[in-house]
């Protein structure tokens, strides 16, 4: 420990560890950025000098991890108004939701894509150089799409952007993955599949080829970067596994055989159905204009329904999933991504202690940090958020409201920040 290092401790809580079974009345030593002791009662050698804080009898637990994360989505119902924000302007938007996400409980975010090439990459870097608030990044590419594909909002005669960028074939698409590994991204987001809101290519079809993936994903991992795709339909599912993509989203048209190679590939692969979207544009977007009716012409239940299907298939035969459901959107506000946690106990089937499991160690070992987060444990980074609640018994109780402290690698953030620069040496903090 530096000699000057923060030092918190946290008492009169329920600590869940991230481990099944774990909740238990526990007290955690924070020393600087890491967890220096969790234990029944801290030995009083170990606290003494520290701050102490008062839980109330609040839960601590690991920070979450969003598995399909846009912080650079501006809550438009259009697309093609993110494509027509300056760059100036869409920088420091960013830089606003980073920090909603992060008080909304993630201390990481795997990037799902950026909406403009290098906005992930300039938020990922000041977030870890400590300038600005927002989760441990791992930065997107755009949507890499081909014409016709999700975000070619293009039309004959009319300049429109979107969140993509647009190329056909393989050459020119490896020099995309080459020019954004030099820019410094983690991963290459590809749209394999269509989407229920193109008009031509439905989330049944498969419109990047096999040579345009191959290209792509072998530049990729050529310069030891990963890569996500868009995949709806059986086939791109099918292709992603093909050629070894990390990170497969979606996947709610799997069929039977596709599932079968999911569990073939599943040391390999990480899944994120981003349900949360799905969800709240067939259920909570009817004053953007999604109608019943609009929704219905999309197949949004049948959607909705084949998602819930593949994902209790997948919980049962232990696939890693991720939470993480495309927030961002103006109907999914950044900051409210921890209802994903509701949806998979409530149309997966999975019971609330695993639905934290995804959100924390299998997000961690998305992240590739699976032995410094996703745990409290002693010596692990302290990514700590203490939650109005038992979330280990109904994650519900997860939003933003309810959740009193963000601790990123030691460093508080919101009103606790706050809190503990007004404490009064040797007074505990009460945090309610
Ligand atoms: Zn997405």
């Amino acid at each position: 420990m530096k000699e000057n290092a923060r030092r918190l401790l946290f008492t009169n809580c329920t600590v869940w560890t991230g481990d099944v079974g774990s909740a238990a009345a526990r007290e955690v030593l924070v020393e600087g950025s890491r967890i220096a002791s969790v234990a029944p009662v801290v030995a009083a050698d170990r606290k003494q000098g520290a701050v102490v804080v008062d839980c109330g009898g609040a839960t601590l637990m690991p920070g979450l991890v969003d598995g399909h994360s846009h912080l650079s989505f501006l809550e438009k119902a259009d697309v093609v108004d993110t494509g027509f924000v300056p760059v100036e302007e869409h920088t420091l938007q960013t830089m606003h939701n980073a920090r909603r996400v992060l008080l909304g409980g993630f201390t990481s975010c795997v990037g799902a894509s950026s909406a403009k090439p290098r906005l992930d990459i300039v938020i990922r870097n000041e977030i870890k150089a400590g300038r600005i608030p927002g989760p441990r990044l791992l930065a997107s590419t755009p949507e890499i799409t081909v014409t016709g594909g999700l975000g070619d909002e293009r039309l004959l005669h009319m300049y429109r952007e979107s969140f993509a960028v647009v190329i056909d074939g393989a050459e020119d698409i490896r020099r995309y993955v080459r020019t954004m590994s030099r820019e410094g991204c983690d991963i290459i987001k590809l749209n394999i599949s269509g989407n229920q809101t193109v008009p031509n290519a439905p989330p049944t079809a498969t419109i990047m080829t096999d040579a345009e993936i191959e290209a792509a994903v072998t530049t990729a991992h050529a310069y030891g970067k990963r890569v996500m795709s868009h995949a709806r339909s059986s086939e791109s599912v099918q292709l992603s596994l093909k050629h070894g993509i990390e990170f497969l989203d979606h996947c709610e048209f799997a069929d039977d055989h596709t599932i079968d190679m999911l569990e073939e590939h599943r040391e390999q692969v990480f899944l994120a159905p981003a349900f949360g979207l799905l969800h709240n544009t067939l259920y909570e977007a009817a004053r953007w204009g999604i109608t019943p009716e609009k929704a219905a012409a999309w197949g949004l239940p049948e959607q909705v329904e084949s998602c819930a299907n593949v994902y209790r298939e997948l919980r049962k035969r232990g696939l890693r999933v991720l939470i993480g459901g495309d927030y961002g959107f103006a109907w999914t506000p950044h900051g409210t991504n921890a209802r994903d946690l509701d949806h998979f106990v409530k149309w997966f089937g999975y019971t609330p202690e695993e639905a934290l499991v995804c959100g924390t160690i299998n997000g961690a070992m998305a992240m590739r940090m699976d032995n410094e987060i996703g745990r409290v444990r002693d010596g692990y980074l302290a990514d700590l958020i203490i939650v109005r609640g038992r979330p280990h018994e109904d994650v519900s109780c997860l939003s933003t409201e309810n959740i009193f402290v963000v601790l990123k690698e030691g460093e508080p953030h919101g009103d606790f920040a706050w809190r503990i620069s007004c404490a009064t040496p040797g007074e505990p903090v009460a945090l309610i």
